[in-house]
């Protein structure tokens, strides 16, 4: 059996990143005590804090496959509660860079829920854990270092509360980190990369003829064009439709402005919203930077202190990665925590160990996100020095997509986060692969 690792685990914030936090955290810690300055709903709906919610949330495979990790039967839990389970590269269609990919069969399927019932079942099944606690409209102001290490938090009304390990997880606007520099306990580039991207969304009640409709639509056209749309069933016989553009462009700000939008992508979207009854409001969302925070090569970091999910690296939303970004670091930090107990190592080193870990998760990300958004002039910002490689490689990668079923499965499970780039370097298809390359690049 493990011992435990210290007597209580601090984590700050209850989104997606938090709650794998605390999965990952418990019975590690006689207590692991969840902190948000947030109301939480009793149920699946909304929150204030979390305005992304109202707009499509693709979980990736790496993310289920982690979430279940951590909390074996969740991925029931969400088809229960009426998500939709699609078959990658069949269910799902994909218009990518002027065309809709062929079919096939990736050999996996992915969930789809609205935010509010993935995070909402998360918690759920996270307050159940033995030691887990969460308190609501409690908002922290700083972590507490004492001789280089976070020996807790600080919150908003003074109230301070000690912990052996304290995670950050406030998300692309927490404010924690830029606080921890300000009181000298952190030194750290943060990197951001101008995306400017709008989103615009609303639900609709499905009309009856597509009532348990498991078909969603990625419209992901590629430069010159700016707009992208997503349409998915969610749970309640729902669908969620969001729309967007890269740039100065403004989304559409009404129902019936967001229909006729997504008229433009394809007949068949247009048909699933067209005359079916919207069911919440339109909600918007402008995020101008994907932007990191580079505590993996901090030149002062506190230990006792771990950093996830969007407060350490949050990337343009249209690649769907976020949450399972989130999923699979807490995942690692599961496995480490793991055996550092078994061992009786305990928590001494434990952040250098973690972060270089969470950096390579967030590398891959981050990586295939910000090379496809630099391809948009409407990016800002000068292109990396192996942009121009970077390019090839995933031009290269397209064309054999479509020609050959095998670079189609790879691409859809690159996507989806569980086959790694590198793959394409020393995998079975590296040979192809790298003569399809050469051969573009001669011509
Ligand atoms: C329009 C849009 C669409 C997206 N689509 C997808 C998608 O399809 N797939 C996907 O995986 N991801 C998607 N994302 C990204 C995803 O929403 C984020 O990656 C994910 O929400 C990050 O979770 P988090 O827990 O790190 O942060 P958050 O969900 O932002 O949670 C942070 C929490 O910290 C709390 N908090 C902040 N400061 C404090 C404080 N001082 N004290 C106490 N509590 C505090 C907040 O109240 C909040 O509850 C999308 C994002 C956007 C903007």
């Amino acid at each position: 059996m493990t011992s435990k690792l210290g007597e209580t685990a601090i984590v700050v914030g209850a989104g997606m990143g938090g709650l794998s936090a605390a999965a990952a955290l418990a019975g590690k810690f006689a207590s692991v005590v969840i902190l948000d300055r947030d109301a939480l709903p009793d149920g699946l709906g909304p929150r204030m804090a979390v305005g992304q919610g109202a707009h499509t949330h693709q979980l990736l495979k790496a993310g289920e496959l982690s979430l279940e990790k951590l909390l074996p039967g969740i991925t029931q839990e969400f088809v229960a509660a009426g998500a939709k389970q699609m078959l990658v590269g069949r269910d799902v269609k994909v218009f990518d860079f002027g065309g809709w990919m062929d079919e096939c069969d990736a050999g996996f399927t992915v969930t789809s829920l609205s935010r509010p019932a993935y995070e909402g079942i998360l918690r759920r099944r996270v307050a159940a854990l033995p030691g887990v606690s969460i308190r609501q409209e409690t908002s922290v102001r700083r972590f507490v270092v004492t001789d280089g290490k976070a020996t807790g938090v600080e919150l908003e009304d003074g109230e301070t509360l000690a912990a052996d390990l304290c995670v950050d997880a406030t998300g692309m606007t927490g404010p924690l980190m830029r606080q921890l520099a300000e009181d000298g306990h952190a030194a750290f580039e943060t990197e951001d990369v101008r995306i400017n991207v709008a989103y615009a969304s609303a639900k609709f009640r499905q009309k009856p003829e597509h009532r348990g409709e498991t078909t969603g639509f990625f419209f992901l056209p590629g430069p010159p064009g700016k707009q992208f749309g997503f349409l998915l069933p969610i749970e309640d016989d729902q669908w969620i439709l969001s729309v967007g553009a890269r740039g100065e462009d403004s989304p559409p700000k009404t129902i019936e402005q967001l229909v006729e939008y997504a008229k433009a992508f394809d007949a068949r979207v247009h048909d699933c919203i067209d005359g079916a009854e919207a069911t919440s409001e339109i909600r918007t969302f402008r995020k101008a930077t994907a932007t990191r925070r580079k505590a993996w090569e901090a030149a002062k970091w506190p230990q006792g202190l771990i950093p996830i999910g969007d407060a350490l690296s949050s990337v343009n939303p249209t690649y769907g990665q976020g949450m399972t970004v989130a999923a699979c670091t807490a995942e690692a930090l599961s496995d480490m925590l793991d055996k550092r107990g078994a061992s009786g190592a305990g928590l001494g080193g434990v952040v250098a160990e973690y972060l270089p870990a969470a950096a390579e998760i967030a590398a891959r990300a981050w990586n295939l996100s910000v090379n496809s958004d630099y391809v948009y002039s409407e990016t800002e910002g000068e292109r990396p020095a192996n942009f121009v490689m970077n390019r090839a490689m995933a031009t290269t990668l397209r064309k054999l997509a479509v020609e050959d079923i095998d670079f189609r499965v790879f691409r859809l499970k690159l996507v989806h986060m569980v086959e790694n780039a590198n793959a394409l370097r020393d995998g079975p298809l590296a040979v192809r692969f790298f003569t399809a390359l050469q051969g573009s690049m001669a011509s």
